[in-house]
């Protein structure tokens, strides 16, 4: 049989597989730290970590021997019955992020859906909000997820369009507005604010300094929770542990997904003070997977994994090379460069055949991965494990290609 190519393999996706993606032309083999290789061998950096989640770095060692340990023991026994490893797994994160409880379920979308469950709940039972009066105050261009309630949420067309109807409750302001949350939090039927304390998928928009701070503050002023979204920001991503912690930030409701997992599995979490958590009684909600026994040591070692080798450090440090390299690229096509830590983002001014996407095609020949987002916006978020040598040999890649395009 002769070996297939990835036009074999791209031809392949696009026959049997919903069109619900637009990947980049290249087919991914093999992953070790910052770097992936394709089936034709070829090596390239991450600069992607499946949009944050493997910021451990590709099968890191640890998380891998974690997961397949566990894989030959028990895999999952439900939540109908007791195991070892759910406790282990909920005493060791809890302490690691300093909430009474926690909430495990699988993917970012469930853990959103789980606040918003949550938050409802504690409008409900301890605040007082009148039965199905419950609202949550969101921000415009938000990304939580893909389920209907949380495209419900959504602002950008390409996530809503054609899926009505929409769950109610929501309201919507701008980010980076503390005047417009005021205003929505003085309605006595406000049970929370949820946000991205950087909206990741937005295109990495970093609010302005103090407005986490200032933001909590208010929820705490009219008795109302704030959720933390960070699936993407959190675990080391921004140069902290979690990005509320460059303000001193404490979530009432702190969501995770992502990089809990190391990118193994999916995995994620909603965590919470006893006041709120213990509002959702047995068999008010659950998941058949969430909190089984592999996902729990596999996330106990990513979260190992994140401290000794000093991840969050070592984002913000290479962060800090990384917008100063960028920022010395001579180049029309770059309008800006923002971010935190290694969650950074390329404005690209588009011209017929310069566009982000053909960067980042050319990007990929030269060896480094990015994915172009809204048309004009290439995020870059390699693998927390990169090195600085690592570092400045991708850019030196990502230099040629601006170079040509000149
Ligand atoms: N929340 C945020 C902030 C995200 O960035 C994402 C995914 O990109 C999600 C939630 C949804 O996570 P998942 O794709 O695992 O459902």
């Amino acid at each position: 049989m002769t070996k297939m190519t990835s036009q074999d393999y791209i031809k392949r996706e696009d026959k049997y597989g919903a069109h619900n993606y637009h990947p980049l032309p290249v087919v991914l083999e093999k992953g070790e730290g910052a770097y992936v290789w394709d089936v034709e061998g070829k090596k390239y950096f991450d600069f992607l970590s499946a949009y944050s989640a493997v910021n451990q770095g590709h099968c890191h060692p640890k998380i891998v021997k974690a997961m397949t340990d566990q894989a030959q023991k028990l895999t999952l026994t439900s939540r109908a019955f007791y195991n070892n490893v759910l406790g282990e797994y909920e005493e060791y994160v809890t302490k690691y992020f300093g909430f009474d409880k926690v909430l495990p379920m699988n993917t970012g979308a469930e853990a959103d859906e789980t606040a918003l469950k949550l938050a409802r709940k504690w409008g409900y039972k301890i605040k007082g909000i009148p039965q199905n009066q419950a609202k949550i105050i969101v921000c415009n261009e938000n990304f939580h997820g893909r389920t209907i309630t949380i495209i419900s949420m959504s602002t950008d067309p390409d996530a809503y369009n054609d899926y009505g109807p929409f769950t109610p409750g929501f309201v919507k302001i701008p980010y980076n507005d503390l005047a417009a949350l005021e205003k929505e939090l003085k309605d006595p039927n406000v049970a929370a604010f949820l946000v991205e304390p950087i909206q990741g998928e937005a295109g990495v928009f970093v609010p302005a300094e103090g407005y986490l701070k200032k933001a909590s503050e208010l929820c705490k002023k009219y008795n109302v929770l704030f959720i933390a979204d960070e699936v993407q920001t959190g675990i080391a991503r921004t140069g902290k542990l979690l990005a509320c912690d460059h303000e001193g930030v404490k979530p009432d409701i702190l969501i995770l997904g992502k990089a809990i997992s190391g990118g193994v599995m999916p995995v994620s979490a909603v965590l919470a003070n006893d006041e709120i958590m213990l509002t959702i009684k047995p068999g008010e909600h659950g998941s058949t997977f969430g909190g089984n026994p592999i996902a729990g040591k596999v996330a106990i070692a990513a979260l190992e994994v994140v401290k000794d080798e000093k991840l969050a450090e070592n984002a913000e440090r290479l962060g800090k090379i990384f917008r100063e390299e960028f920022s010395n690229i001579k180049s029309e096509m770059i309008e800006l460069v923002r971010g935190k830590g290694l969650l950074n983002a390329v404005v690209i001014r588009n011209k017929p055949g310069k566009t982000a996407w053909d960067v980042c095609v050319a990007m990929a020949e030269n060896g480094v991965l990015a994915k172009p987002t809204h048309g004009n916006i290439i995020r870059f978020a390699p693998p927390l494990v990169i090195t600085e040598e690592q570092l400045r040999e991708a850019m030196k890649r990502i230099k040629e290609v601006f170079k040509k395009f000149e």
